[in-house]
């Protein structure tokens, strides 16, 4: 059957003659029956990874893709006058985390299937994601972002198993979502909830009454924890998921014909983050169950078990009041005793209890007490988790930390999202970088080749201007495609420090009314969604939003200057931007973000990297080498040190230079408080010049200096900026997530037989 009769036959209708709505059905279907046919059986080990968050974005075209039907759906839509992104609108876009950590997870879920390993997914079916961001009135709103339809990607089964909360037996049902490899094998993202959730009883945005958690419990990912029922409901979340994953695990691996005594040899756990940490102690109440005593319960359940730490913000370590586990999951509270208790035996350093004194229950504690292994997600960050943060852990267990620099898929990220630069790349190397990205290194042979060079800038220019379209239809915007693209999207957050390059915007501001012109005009976009009840983040996005509309009211500088701030990012906005991006903002205070994988998307992409030496952008850099990339500002060392003295005053910084204090207080000008609100700029003018944690200030200079010098580099020598763009694709390939998969199992899982 030719590919346009097997659409027919799932319409059942002539396709030109079929709505986008229908024609996105019948493709559903027919992803899910091919993905079905690549289901392979599981021998010997199985992963699984646990995690609260996985942002697989879209996937429809994704999953073409990987089952090899891209190409023919195409053409077979396009002869009867249908297009398959106008289709794609119609799928909504499962928002099912925040950020990085949950994109990690759905890069992973990739990879595994693609490397033909088996490893599942094990989280939540929230029902409204993350919040949908609105921008209207130069603030942020959230509204629910609504994903599940009568079709979904997550498919419903029968499977369904008793999770107790506060001492009440909930009932968890388990949705499969089938995840494609790329010419690999079909894999599982296992999704629970329980079937009484409301989705009624939001209102007012995205507030909803917390006590009800029958109603509630998946309705949102990570409701609002600003209040104590919010953290309650936080619990009950991370249990019903651990909950019902390990009696999957267990029933799973015992249909397999283990015994339980042997289930590290079915079965590896990966805990990503702590949000899944109490599966340690569920499963051992479980082993339990079935007769296993407590001591070889830890013994099993460390052997299966590994632990990925995400972080090194002291705030984002969860740490839960022992009373709050005690109300939640009061059947846990003696086995985290227990395992308290086999901690004061192995040390007697107390800072490396479970409970602490003020009887708080450090989940990562228990992670790393109770697996084989502790990663971290980039060689910087790993090494300061090891002479740092978690120091004491590594001495008493040195051989079980270990690095794993993250990585991204390239289906999505470069296949996917960036099909002008794909087909280039293939008619240079062909194929074989889809499934070893490392053959990219084989561009290094045109990196003197006028005519490619001249391409790769043409194909920049009209990704540039496809945004433009796109940007146009979303927002109303109308941004100059001949302009520099720099581009910061990611979560709002003080110590990614859009901050830092909201003053460099006012900074230009100034200049250029003084009459001192760039070389090249810049449009400064960004995305960002703020935490609701993150105070400050929201403060930067007023800001921002508010100069946007001084800069676009001046005839002058609106002729140099524009910033555009795109509603909602997400999945689906980070695979229009990205392709467009000449120059990629990476600018986090160095020692706090882990990795990054916003970075590597960048530079797969083409963008140059304007960034600190922080996460995985050291690793960039070395693989770029210096003059490809624009690096600035202090070392982590530098800061780590500035912190231990704690002699940090924002207050001299701001005293001391001159465009520093210009910009600050330009904050709260009459120009900026009659478009914005005073109240929002003073609070965040206060926050900068009084405290400034994240150390903004210090690295002003610096980062204005660098970011002259990117514009100038661009404006002057086209050729030599294309150069630079090939030689950042060409090492782009350790960023792909099937070489970090690819450590993991060799180091931590050992899948498979
Ligand atoms: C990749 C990605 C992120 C992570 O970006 P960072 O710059 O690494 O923080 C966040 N959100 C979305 C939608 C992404 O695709």
């Amino acid at each position: 059957m030719t590919m346009t009769e097997t659409l027919v036959k799932l319409t059942g209708k002539p396709l030109a003659a079929c709505s986008n709505e229908e024609l996105y059905l019948a493709l559903l279907k027919l992803v899910n029956e091919k993905s079905a046919q690549q289901i392979r059986p599981v021998e010997g080990r199985k992963l699984y990874y646990i995690s609260a968050e996985f942002l697989i974005g879209k996937l429809l075209s994704n999953n073409l893709i990987n089952l090899g039907l891209y190409d023919e759906v195409r053409s077979a839509l396009l002869a009867a006058g249908k297009n398959l992104a106008d289709i794609e609108e119609v799928e909504p876009e499962p928002s099912l985390g925040n950020g990085g950590l949950g994109r990690l997870a759905a890069c992973f879920l990739d990879s595994l299937a693609t490397l033909n390993l088996p490893g599942d997914g094990i989280g939540l079916r929230y029902h409204f994601g993350l919040f949908h961001q609105s921008l209207a009135d130069g603030v942020q709103k959230e509204l629910p972002d609504p994903w599940l339809t009568d079709h979904s990607w997550a498919e419903k089964t029968d499977f369904t198993y008793p999770v107790i909360l506060g001492g009440k037996t909930y009932t968890a049902r388990l949705y499969k979502l089938a995840v494609t490899g790329y010419e690999g094998r079909t894999n599982t993202l296992n999704l629970f909830d329980i079937d009484t959730v409301d989705e009624s009883i939001v209102h007012d945005g995205i507030a909803f009454d917390k006590t009800a958690i029958d109603k509630n419990l998946t309705l949102f990912l990570y409701p609002d924890d600003s209040d104590e029922a919010g953290r309650q409901l936080r619990i009950y979340q991370q249990y019903l998921m651990v909950s019902a994953g390990a009696q999957l695990i267990l029933a799973e691996c015992a249909a397999r014909g283990c015994n339980y005594h042997n289930l590290a040899d079915y079965a590896a756990i990966q805990i990503n983050d702590t949000h899944p940490s109490m599966v340690i102690p569920e499963l051992i109440r479980l082993l339990g169950e079935k007769g296993i005593e407590f001591d070889e319960a830890v013994e099993i359940v460390t052997k299966t078990c590994a632990y990925t730490n995400h972080t090194i913000l002291a705030e984002a370590l969860e740490k839960w009041p022992r009373a709050y586990l005690e109300a939640a999951v009061p059947q846990l509270m003696p086995i985290i005793e227990k395992l308290d208790a086999v901690v004061a035996k192995r040390t007697e350093d107390k800072s490396l209890a479970i409970i602490d004194k003020d009887g708080k229950v450090h989940m990562a504690h228990m992670d790393i007490h109770f697996t084989h292994s502790t990663n971290g997600v980039a060689a910087l960050h790993t090494q300061i988790l090891k002479d740092s943060e978690l120091h004491g852990f590594y001495e008493l267990y040195p051989e079980k930390f270990n690095n794993k620099t993250n990585g991204i898929t390239f289906r999505r990220w470069l296949i996917k999202c960036n099909p002008l630069l794909t087909s280039q790349i293939e008619n240079l190397i062909g194929t074989g970088f889809h499934k070893d990205a490392a053959e990219l290194t084989k561009l290094l042979a045109y990196e003197n080749d006028t005519p490619v060079l001249e391409r790769l800038a043409a194909i920049k220019k009209q990704n540039k201007r496809e945004l433009c379209r796109w940007l146009k239809q979303e927002q109303g915007i109308t941004v100059n495609p001949g302009a520099m693209f720099d581009i910061q999207s990611k979560r709002l957050h003080e110590y990614k420090r859009q901050q830092l390059n909201l003053l460099y915007l006012i900074h230009q501001y100034f200049e250029i009314k003084a009459g001192h012109l760039p070389p090249v005009p810049l449009v400064s976009i960004f995305g960002a969604k703020a935490a609701p009840a993150y105070t400050i983040a929201k403060d930067i996005i007023h800001a921002l939003l508010t100069l946007s509309k001084v800069i676009a009211a001046d005839p002058v500088v609106s002729q140099w200057l524009q910033i555009v701030f795109v509603e909602n990012y997400n999945v689906t906005a980070a695979e229009k931007m990205i392709p467009a991006c000449d120059l990629s903002e990476q600018i986090s205070l160095a020692s706090k973000e882990a990795s990054g994988t916003g970075n590597m998307k960048f530079m797969l992409n083409g963008a140059l990297t304007l960034g600190t030496m922080d996460g995985a952008n050291v690793e960039i850099s070395q693989q770029v080498g210096s003059d490809n990339i624009y690096i600035f500002g202090q070392t982590s060392d530098q800061v780590i040190r500035r912190y231990a003295a704690g002699d940090y005053k924002a207050s001299e910084w701001y005293e001391g230079d001159p465009n520093l204090h210009r910009a600050i207080d330009f904050l709260t000008s009459p120009e900026m408080s009659q478009v914005g609100s005073f109240e929002l700029l003073s609070r965040l003018q206060k926050e900068l010049k009084g405290k400034d944690w994240f150390q903004t200030l210090p690295d002003f200079n610096a980062y204005v200096v660098r970011k002259g010098q990117a514009l100038a580099d661009y404006a002057i020598d086209p050729l030599d900026w294309s150069r630079r763009c090939l030689v950042n694709i060409a090492n782009a390939g350790l960023f792909s997530s099937d070489r970090t998969i690819a450590e993991y199992n060799q180091d931590i899982w050992h899948l498979g037989k």
